[in-house]
């Protein structure tokens, strides 16, 4: 195995089967009263608690999950420097990258700033053992939040299947919220799109993969004429890796389908893939949308994470973000100033334009794609992915795409803007198709 794909500073390739993380003693304990209240003890809940303690909240702090337990049920990739905070965690990393389609492939990478894995097992011990270390917090799990139910100009009390509580603060961390009416509301402001996958882990009984590169985007697969397709291979080691179906696209797509798609790839792709065996299988689903809720949600009452709308709108890359919008809101809780934003107006814009474009031209995105890591230095578009573009990096990756295109998604996105209702969020988007 290359070295190049063993953890940087983390615990290094292993068995990908689930592992149950143990719950540190001093986390255990009754709801203390006047708590600050973390409704999801996820990704985002737990970032949110440590960078609380970190910034020297004194309140009690309790967290709820309706979860029995922690388990290693998903893995967070993402661009990072040696010196990024998350680093430390990183179970894989990988210096270069793919991007294909049936044409062609671009290889690429940037020393400075790889791609890495962390695996869900690793990050919840280690935020858990540093809220124990910290002291002052209590994780009940098996703690369903039923309702929330308002309060004037205070945080709301919270009806939960454990009884009633009174928070001082809430912050709300329990995840995306994919319910018809917030993605009808979301399109009549703009554009949505859910990204729908399922992985795989697979291990084989020969060396069949190649654990140097991580395959970002494979599209040569049966694409779907109304949305992005594409496949995702993480290879840990020559046997093991995580293959994931992906779609970008208004509605979700079947189990079955993933699965076949998965399928076809395998037996396309990986010579001797009939040796391949299925170790276990994940499944999510990710709002991408630039119309995302405020953090602050009233009187304090906060949102984290993906009920806050942490992923990037045009990627749905959300666990660097959620770390930032976590010590964003640590911040202004502990300050009493407003929660900095997670992107400047350039980034938006252009998040917008890129959406709009993935929406209304989804049977060019894997050119377009190709075209952008094939064509712009890998360390500019690592920038771009990972929200530290400067605008002179925004600036070239803008100059190589298809200007026609773009300038069509981008007109199409301001004319929506200025007027939403002028639009049926269900019809295709005429003005766009007109202009090519
Ligand atoms: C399989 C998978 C792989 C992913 N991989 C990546 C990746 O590689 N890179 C990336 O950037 N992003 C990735 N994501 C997206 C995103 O980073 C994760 O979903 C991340 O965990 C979101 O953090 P969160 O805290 O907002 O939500 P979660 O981590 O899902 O936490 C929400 C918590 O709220 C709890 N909860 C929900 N409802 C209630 C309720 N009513 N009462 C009490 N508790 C409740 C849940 O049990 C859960 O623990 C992935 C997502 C999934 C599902």
């Amino acid at each position: 195995m290359s070295a190049s794909t063993t953890g940087v500073a983390g615990s290094g390739p292993r068995p990908p089967q689930r592992e149950t993380v143990r719950i540190p003693s001093g986390l255990l304990g009754p709801v203390p009263r006047d708590a600050v209240v973390i409704a999801g003890a996820g990704c985002a809940g737990l970032a949110v608690a440590v960078a609380l303690r970190r910034r020297g909240e004194r309140r009690p702090i309790a967290l709820l999950d309706a979860r029995a337990d922690y388990t290693d049920d998903r893995e967070w990739c993402f661009w990072s420097t040696d010196e990024d905070p998350s680093t430390r965690l990183a179970s894989t990393t990988w210096r270069r990258w793919v991007v294909a389609d049936r044409t062609g492939s671009a290889l690429r990478g940037d020393e400075r700033t790889p791609y890495r894995m962390v695996r869900a097992a690793d990050y919840y011990r280690d935020r858990l053992d540093a809220l124990a270390r910290a002291g002052g917090t209590t994780l009940h799990l098996g703690v369903r939040v039923l309702a929330e139910r308002p309060r004037p100009g205070r945080a709301p009390e919270l009806v939960t299947t454990a009884g009633v509580l009174h928070p001082a603060v809430l912050i709300d961390a329990r995840g995306p919220r994919l319910d018809p009416r917030t993605a009808r509301r979301a399109r009549l402001r703009g554009s949505w799109l859910a990204q729908d996958f399922l992985g795989q882990w697979v291990e084989s009984a020969e060396d069949v993969f190649d654990p140097t590169a991580a395959v970002l985007m494979d599209f040569a697969t049966e694409a779907a004429a109304d949305s992005t397709t594409f496949l995702y291979v993480l290879p840990v080691s020559p046997r093991r890796a995580l293959v994931e179906s992906v779609t970008f696209g208004a509605a979700r797509t079947s189990t079955t389908l993933h699965r076949a798609r998965i399928e076809a790839h395998l037996r396309r792709a990986v010579p001797g893939a009939t040796a391949v065996r299925l170790v276990r299988e994940e499944r999510g689903c990710i709002p991408m949308t630039e119309h995302a809720p405020d953090a602050l949600a009233g009187p304090d009452h906060w949102r984290v994470g993906l009920a806050g709308g942490a992923a990037r709108p045009s990627t749905g890359y959300a666990f660097q973000r959620i770390q930032r919008s976590a010590d964003a809101v640590a911040a202004a809780i502990t300050t009493g100033r407003p929660a900095r934003s997670l992107d400047p107006w350039r980034r938006r814009v252009l998040d917008r334009v890129f959406l709009r474009f993935l929406s209304d031209r989804p049977e060019l995105a894997a050119a377009v794609f190709l075209r952008l890591f094939g064509a712009v230095d890998p360390a500019v578009v690592v920038r771009f992915l990972s929200d530290a573009g400067t605008m002179l990096d925004d600036l070239r990756i803008v100059l190589a795409l298809p200007k026609r295109l773009f300038l069509a998604a981008a007109r199409d996105a301001a004319l929506h803007w200025i007027d939403p209702a002028e639009e049926d969020p269900g019809a295709p988007h005429a003005r766009v198709r007109a202009a090519l």
